[in-house]
């Protein structure tokens, strides 16, 4: 008898949120910056959270990275993911700050300001990819 799996939840991408989703299928991180002020953001959306303009770009970041600040989940509150992972808000070269993994480091060699870089990890018996990042081999 085959062993049921409880899923990973995916996201659920809005009508504003879709362009940002369908660039990570392609392994590729857009970013938003606006044609008046130069302003780059993340989450999407329709109009410049600096300057309201409605003239933007979807430009793709360079994937460069530091850690703005971490945690270590050892106590999922949804049981597909296996713990210990590593949650965390790193900073963009261009700006933003986004929400993402931190993968293939140990919990003790985390700290902020941490150089990452982007990858996109396929998520397990799913059709999709997730943007992650892992630590800068030096
Ligand atoms: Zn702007």
């Amino acid at each position: 008898m085959a062993e049921f799996k409880i899923p990973k939840p995916l996201p659920l991408p809005s009508e504003d949120s879709k362009p940002y989703w369908d660039s990570c299928q392609r392994q590729e991180l857009l970013i938003q910056r606006c044609d008046d002020c130069g302003y780059y953001w993340l989450p999407p959306s329709i109009l410049c959270p600096r300057c309201m303009s409605t003239n933007f770009q979807r430009v793709k970041a360079s994937g460069k990275a530091k850690i703005f600040t971490w945690e270590v989940t050892h106590q999922a509150l949804y049981p597909a993911f296996d713990t210990p992972f590593h949650v965390a808000i790193v900073e963009l070269e261009e700006g933003p700050r986004m929400h993402t993994n931190i993968v293939g480091c140990k919990n003790e060699d985390l700290y902020v300001d941490m150089p990452v870089e982007l990858f996109f990890e396929k998520v397990e018996d799913q059709d999709w990819y997730l943007p992650k990042f892992k630590p800068v081999e030096s």
